[in-house]
């Protein structure tokens, strides 16, 4: 069990003047359009935060040649996607196994991934992508109280940004992939290819395009309202002076709420829209944090998530020296697929591949390419001719066939049942959830269930669950269960 450093929280009042991380995710503000705009924080302390530390990490790119689609040529490609994200770069990758003429449009395609990875090992030792990890911890804990701590035998990792953008890049280069970089800016269909038109005006033209180009992507259209949930959370690889946890134990989420003592704004409404701990520990001095809002709409004021961190990591001992990377972690979950078919395939987080429950998307999109790479080579293969509605019906059918659309509402249903429990309710649904047997939470985690299986997996569920777990059940789920029967009904027709 890991040992807590437990220091008595600290009475004192003060203002932190100004807030000076930069988020990774949105555009970045001057340090004086913020002193106008925003709130000032009061966090009981007589200490400065870790807010008041600058990132000191700079944008990187890979050293590498890339072949890039010359303008001068008037080819015609077969697949052009949009985007090297994990999605895009996976996707190139996969399809260009076939021999299929690939370009890949991105405005900087050897930048380094913003976004700290972390994955199931299990998940990846199945893509074959293990050497991709770059640390993994043999177990990981859950703590769903002060008295409540669990441990859970599956090994967890953080991906190397470097190593699997690498992989990617040299795989795809090695199978004839071209890159172009630019931004895309509009795509014009025609009956049996499309035209990408990119911001330096540069035209290309393929027989498929896949936006690949992540949560705001304008090229994908949906014919519902996207009542997403928002996962939300900020995140430092810090260097501490010491840190309570286990070296060998990844901590998923810690719900203690012990570090609100003396804070009892902060304490009510971590008690409504409660928010965890994620820690990688990846030295006794060297750890990645980040306080998360699982799921909530409308989204939780990221200024409140950081000073729950603040008053988190003080309570925990954790004094920040150096704050060497932050992120902002924003990820739209659940709502409605995109339309399907249409003419422009979607991969990735365009498409609705992340976990609606969790907000886990890289594992599981990384092995759908491979599907979906299959699907595109049946219409574009050497061997195949299928082009324009009938082919677009088939891949966005390799994607989403209606198996997985009736497990992802299902997944949506998880949302939706998360978005409705408070601090109390939460954690007794992990309680129970990490109480059932490995097969069905691992696999619900890793998007690896299929409808009969989430349908066990309820009943188990409900079977393991305290009676006040099963009194939210009953009382909290019943709307979200017509939504997604209704739903399922829709999708069978
Ligand atoms: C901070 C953060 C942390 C996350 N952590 C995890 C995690 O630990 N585990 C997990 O499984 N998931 C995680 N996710 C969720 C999800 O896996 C990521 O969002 C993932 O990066 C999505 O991959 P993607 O390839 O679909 O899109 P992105 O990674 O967003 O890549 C999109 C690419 O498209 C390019 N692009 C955008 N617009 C255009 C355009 N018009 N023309 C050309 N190119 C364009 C961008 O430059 C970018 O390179 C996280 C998300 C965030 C935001």
């Amino acid at each position: 069990m890991a040992t807590l450093l437990i220091r008595s929280p600290l009475i004192s009042t003060l203002t932190v003047p100004t807030i000076k991380t930069t988020p990774s995710f949105f555009p970045i503000t001057s340090t004086n359009s913020r002193k106008q705009t925003q709130p000032r924080i009061q966090i009981s302390s007589k200490f400065n935060s870790f807010l008041d530390l600058k990132p000191e990490s700079k944008p990187e790119l890979l050293t590498m040649d890339l072949p890039f689609h010359d303008k001068s040529d008037r080819v015609k490609y077969d697949v052009i996607i949009i985007g090297a994200g994990p999605a895009g770069l996976r996707l190139a990758e996969r399809v260009s196994t076939y021999g299929i003429r690939v370009c890949c449009i991105d405005p900087s395609p050897l930048s380094m991934w913003p976004n700290n990875y972390g994955v199931w090992v299990d998940e990846f030792q199945s893509l074959g992508l293990e050497d991709c990890l770059d640390k993994t911890w043999p177990m990981t804990t859950i703590f769903i109280d002060d008295q409540k701590t669990k441990y859970l035998d599956r090994s967890y990792g953080r991906v190397s940004r470097r190593d699997l953008k690498t992989k990617l890049i040299e795989r795809s280069v090695l199978n004839g992939v071209k890159f172009f970089e630019a931004k895309a800016w509009k795509i014009l269909h025609q009956e049996f290819e499309s035209i990408v038109l990119c911001e330096d005006g540069t035209e290309l033209k393929g027989s498929l395009i896949v936006d690949a180009s992540g949560f705001r992507s304008s090229f994908v259209e949906f014919n519902e309202p996207r009542n997403h949930g928002y996962q939300i959370a900020h995140g430092i690889l810090a260097e501490v002076d010491e840190h309570p946890f286990d070296l060998d134990k990844m901590v998923l989420m810690d719900w203690r709420d012990n570090h609100m003592g003396n804070e009892p704004v902060l304490r009510a409404s971590n008690d409504k829209l409660p928010t965890f701990l994620y820690a990688m520990p990846f030295d006794s001095n060297l750890v990645f944090l980040e306080e998360t809002s699982l799921v909530s709409r409308p989204v939780l004021s990221y200024m409140e998530v950081k000073q729950r961190m603040v008053a988190r990591l003080r309570h925990l001992g954790i004094k920040v020296k150096r704050v060497i990377e932050d992120e902002k972690c924003l990820i739209p979950m659940g709502g409605p697929l995109p339309c399907i078919p249409q003419s422009v395939l979607c991969c990735g987080a365009t498409a609705g591949l992340v976990h609606p429950s969790t907000g886990y998307m890289v594992a599981h999109t990384l092995a759908r390419s491979t599907v979906l790479a299959n699907a595109i080579s049946e219409c574009l293969g050497s061997t195949r001719m299928i082009r324009g509605s009938q082919m677009h019906q088939r891949v966005w059918n390799g994607l989403w066939p209606l198996e997985r659309r009736s497990s992802r509402e299902f997944y949506c249903f998880g949302m939706e049942t998360l978005l409705k429990l408070d601090l109390k309710g939460t954690r007794r649904f992990f309680d129970a959830f990490f109480d059932l047997d490995p097969y069905y939470w691992q696999g619900f985690l890793s998007s690896r269930l299929n409808i009969r299986e989430l349908g066990l997996l309820s009943m188990s569920l409900f079977g393991h669950a305290s009676n006040s777990s099963r009194f939210d059940i009953v009382t909290k789920c019943p709307l979200p269960l017509v939504k997604m029967m209704g739903n399922l009904a829709l999708n069978a027709i």
